[in-house]
């Protein structure tokens, strides 16, 4: 793919191809951007892109918190003066960004998940948004996102592109990780549901092509995520814990666990847990002290 590179998406909504797509809006005050990339480089690399064209950007818009879309934020205002609109609750993680590796670890983080990629430079927020209806009084709408992190939201400009942020991955993503990191399974797999009926021109996910129809990947991820819940429902035939269950889980799809991917794939193992149990699927014993799960019969 190629990198920091401006492509016309329609009318005034352009998009940047990236490592995460960034959206990139010509609004009456300025530009406005939708996510800001990695870190302090990767916005370096976007404001060439704004640069080249003499735009001045006005606005970001964060469409969650992970590191990889808030990362620029702090270089950005700092340059520029921006202002800051992330919807309620992903705000408290971009301005206390250590909310994040505690959240996953579920407790104070070790040092090993204290990094740029869990841990964005903290940033300041400007406006809290809601993640529904018209964003302030840009033209941009948000909409909401469930599933991935906790209050993610979507992005339709006035051309009717809409940015999906981080809730359809790329095939060759999906093949490569298997597992990618969601909070709430069923909250997903409800808003997969909304998107095959959401009409638009053009569709940006932040990882994969932005292309003119979805449904194809709408149903790869949708079957991929079906088949971790089976997945986790197979290996858990005898009582087994969470450590235990992970590392197998693991072994069957070929993953190599890092200090980051531990964290999130364990927090992400634990959210299928608890729609699997919620669905009855899945059942939960404390014995000698140990947390068990067990497939329900
Ligand atoms: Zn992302």
């Amino acid at each position: 793919m190629a990198r920091y590179e401006l492509k016309k998406g329609k009318g005034k909504t352009w998009y940047i191809e990236s490592p995460v797509n960034i959206g990139v809006f010509e609004g009456e005050k300025g530009i406005i951007l939708i996510d800001s990339g990695n870190d302090k480089e990767a916005g370096r690399e976007i404001r060439k892109v704004l640069d080249r064209k003499g735009w001045a950007l006005s606005l970001i818009i964060n469409t969650h918190s992970n590191g990889d879309h808030i990362g620029g934020n702090a270089y950005f205002n700092h340059i520029t003066g921006c202002s800051v609109a992330v919807p309620c609750l992903e705000a408290e993680y971009t301005k206390k960004p250590i909310l994040e590796p505690a959240f996953l670890w579920g407790g104070y983080p070790f040092k090993k998940i204290r990094n740029k990629f869990l841990m964005a430079k903290a940033s300041e927020v400007d406006f809290i948004i809601e993640n529904t209806g018209p964003i302030m009084d840009t033209p941009l709408e948000a909409f909401p996102l469930p599933g991935h992190f906790m209050n993610m939201i979507g992005i339709r400009t006035p051309d009717d592109v809409v940015f999906l942020a981080d809730t359809l991955f790329g095939e060759d993503i999906l093949s490569k990780y298997r597992m990618v990191f969601l909070y709430d399974i069923e909250g997903y797999l409800r808003t997969l549901d909304m998107l095959s009926g959401l009409e638009a021109d053009l569709y940006v996910p932040s990882h994969a092509s932005p292309r003119e129809d979805i449904q194809t990947l709408i149903e790869a991820n949708r079957r991929n995520t079906l088949d971790v819940a089976e997945t986790i429902i197979r290996e858990s035939r005898e009582p087994v814990d969470t450590e235990e269950l992970l590392k197998n889980v693991c072994d069957r799809f070929g993953i190599q666990l890092d200090y980051n991917q531990y964290v999130l794939l364990m927090s992400t193992l634990k959210s299928y847990l608890t729609y699997l149990n919620d669905r009855g699927n899945m059942v939960p014993e404390i014995r000698e002290n140990r947390l068990l799960w067990q497939a329900a019969e």
